[in-house]
C-alpha cells in the first residue's frame, strides 16, 4: 500500500486519538481544534493567573493614594 506509506500518524497530545499529521490537518499535532483550544486554555489560564493578581493589587492601591 503506497497509499499508507504517505500518511504519517501522531498521537493527539490532548486525547491521545490518532490522527494525520500532514498539512491537510491543520490543529496538527493535535486531533481537532477543540484540542488544539484546550491546551491553549490551559496555559493560558495558568499565565493569566500572574498578572491578574498583581493587576488587582495596584488598582486596589491606586485610589488609596490618591484618595488624600
Ligand atoms: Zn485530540
Amino acid at each position: 500500500m503506497e497509499a499508507s506509506k504517505n500518511k504519517r500518524m501522531v498521537a493527539c497530545p490532548q486525547c491521545h486519538t490518532l490522527t494525520e499529521f500532514n498539512e491537510k490537518n491543520p490543529y496538527r499535532p493535535f486531533c481537532s481544534k477543540l484540542c488544539t483550544l484546550i491546551d491553549l486554555g490551559q496555559w493560558a489560564s495558568e499565565n493569566y493567573r500572574v498578572p491578574d493578581t498583581s493587576n488587582l493589587d495596584e488598582e486596589l492601591s491606586e485610589p488609596h493614594s490618591s484618595s488624600k
